[in-house]
């Protein structure tokens, strides 16, 4: 509450993907825990990954709710239950999707209308909130989900266009102008920085958007990446206020075990089995919640599991299908296959647990047993990483997840890489195989001679949690931007009434 006894009321608008919802939803708890009030806008079947964890906070008194859409998907002929990205099979699904998410924007305007918010914080890929906000003549606020760096190297890629001086895709050049020697390859770029895209012109909205928004929310802390946090702010000129680790503010058991969605291993027996194992000795190995690998690479992760000897949990993702397997029925119903026998001989010698869908990776990254992180590099994979203290293996697909890989490997140094080199698009391309001997390699290197990466890892874990503590970096970031908001609204009503 304010002076004159207003709270600050602020709506959320999450993408209806895990890595984006998420982090947004922990956004609106980090605001309603400093007494915002925060309603966050999706759709019944997304509110239902966090309904429970949303209900604990309304228990302990904090002004939070939900308030529901619902998706066009008739409309754009898809099933009832396909609602977030992680849901969609193929390519097709994930562009119809897409379309129903663009037909919610009249739903929420109409929202946004009666509830008047003093501000919106709205994920960068919904940029019509942009103008709705400047209709309303209150502040947007931007959140992408990445990180400092990956900006930082994106800027400087589209603004000197290093890789069109380049002969091949494999040759490696330097990004110019980073405080860090940063090393790419063309291959590793995203398709939209090398020539036309079906999403160029969404792109571009984006980039509008975020122009004509008060700011952006990043989830990262200060102390992980100084150099690109002033570069971001002093070199780009972007207007940000770090909040995260947004993981962190996940501080009960079963706010960790629930986070996201329900999972699917009970979380006594993934405690109970991490517990028999000694500490760093066990290999986590999750690739988020989109990426889909081939049977070959699957074969070869699991060959490289096993011949690596390490204890390890796996968490296997949906195959990537081939058209061949299409046409067999019995394929059409294996989403989460592994080699014949393979899950059945891990259990038996007590080397693996594998898991099916989705776990509760903070708190198995938390757990003392964790060794090592085998990622995708999806920021908030590394960063749930860092604030667990715990040395990464790199394996970047698509997105901006090979700018990440960087950060890891070439400027923080806390992994190593399994030397993928090609960007795929989403994760319906299958990608160049990465042999067993090279993943073999990558988890030596971490699990037997990490030492160094792992006290780096600890050290900046360590920061992590003083960042979101009481006068930590990012709960100051926080704190300056709720008192922001609230003169920002005094002023509003101020030049209201003397326009009056
Ligand atoms: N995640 C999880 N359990 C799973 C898979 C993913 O909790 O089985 C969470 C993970 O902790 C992270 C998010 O999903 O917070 C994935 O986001 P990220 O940015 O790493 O990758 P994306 O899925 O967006 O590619």
């Amino acid at each position: 509450m304010d002076s004159k006894g207003h709270q600050l009321d602020v709506v959320f608008i999450p993408y209806m993907a895990p890595g984006h919802m998420m982090p947004m939803v922990e956004i609106s708890r980090l605001f309603s825990s400093h007494g915002v009030k925060a309603t966050i806008i999706t759709t019944s079947i997304n509110a239902s990954r966090f309904k429970n964890i949303i209900d604990g906070d309304v228990k302990l008194g904090r002004p939070i709710s939900i308030l529901t859409i619902s998706l066009p998907l008739m409309e754009v002929g898809l099933p009832e239950g396909c609602q977030n990205l992680a849901s969609a099979p193929d390519p097709e699904t994930t562009i119809k999707l897409f379309h129903a998410i663009e037909m919610v924007q009249p739903q929420i305007e109409n929202l946004l209308t009666d509830l008047k918010p003093d501000c919106i914080v709205s994920d960068v890929l919904h940029p019509w909130t942009a103008y709705i906000a400047l209709q309303l003549s209150i502040p947007r606020l931007a959140f992408s989900g990445s990180c400092f760096f990956s900006d930082c190297v994106s800027y400087c890629i589209q603004q000197y266009a290093p890789h069109k001086e380049i002969q091949l895709e494999n040759e490696e050049f330097i990004v110019p102008n980073l405080p860090d020697q940063v090393v790419l390859t063309r291959s590793q770029l995203p398709d939209l920085v090398k020539g036309k895209t079906d999403f160029d012109e969404l792109f571009e909205r984006l980039r509008e958007a975020e122009k004509r928004s008060y700011g952006v929310l990043i989830n990262s802390f200060y102390e992980l990446e100084p150099a690109y946090a002033d570069y971001s702010r002093l070199q780009m000129g972007k207007r940000s206020w770090h909040i995260g680790p947004l993981s962190l503010f996940n501080r009960e058991m079963d706010d960790k075990a629930e986070r996201g969605d329900k999972s699917s291993i009970h979380t006594h027996t993934c405690l109970s089995w991490l517990d028999s194992k000694e500490p760093n000795s066990v290999l986590y190995i999750c690739f988020g919640s989109l990426t889909r690998f081939t049977k070959r690479q699957l074969t070869e992760i699991a060959t490289s599991l096993k011949e690596s000897a390490n204890p390890f949990i796996w968490v296997v993702g949906k195959v990537l299908k081939s058209s061949e397997d299409e046409s067999r029925e019995e394929d059409r119903e294996e989403e989460w296959w592994l080699p014949r026998g393979f899950e059945e001989q891990m259990k038996g010698s007590g080397q693996g647990l594998i898991i099916r869908g989705w776990a509760p990776q903070v708190l198995i990254l938390e757990h003392p047993a964790i060794g090592g992180f085998m990622t995708h590099c999806g920021w908030n994979s590394i960063l749930e990483g860092v604030s667990a203290g715990v040395p990464l293996i790199t394996w970047p697909i698509f997105a901006e997840q090979f700018y990440n890989e960087k950060i890891v490997t070439q400027v923080l140094k806390l992994g190593v890489g399994v030397g993928n080199k090609v960007w795929k698009v989403w994760a319906t391309e299958e990608s160049p195989l990465i042999e067993k001997e090279r993943i073999k390699k990558a988890i030596s290197t971490v699990m037997d001679d990490g030492e160094e990466m792992r006290k780096k890892a600890k050290k900046l874990s360590e920061l992590a949690k003083k960042a979101v503590e009481e006068g930590g970096s990012s709960h100051k970031d926080m704190k300056a931007l709720i008192e922001e908001l609230r003169l920002y609204r005094e002023k509003s009503i101020v030049q209201y009434n003397t326009q009056k």
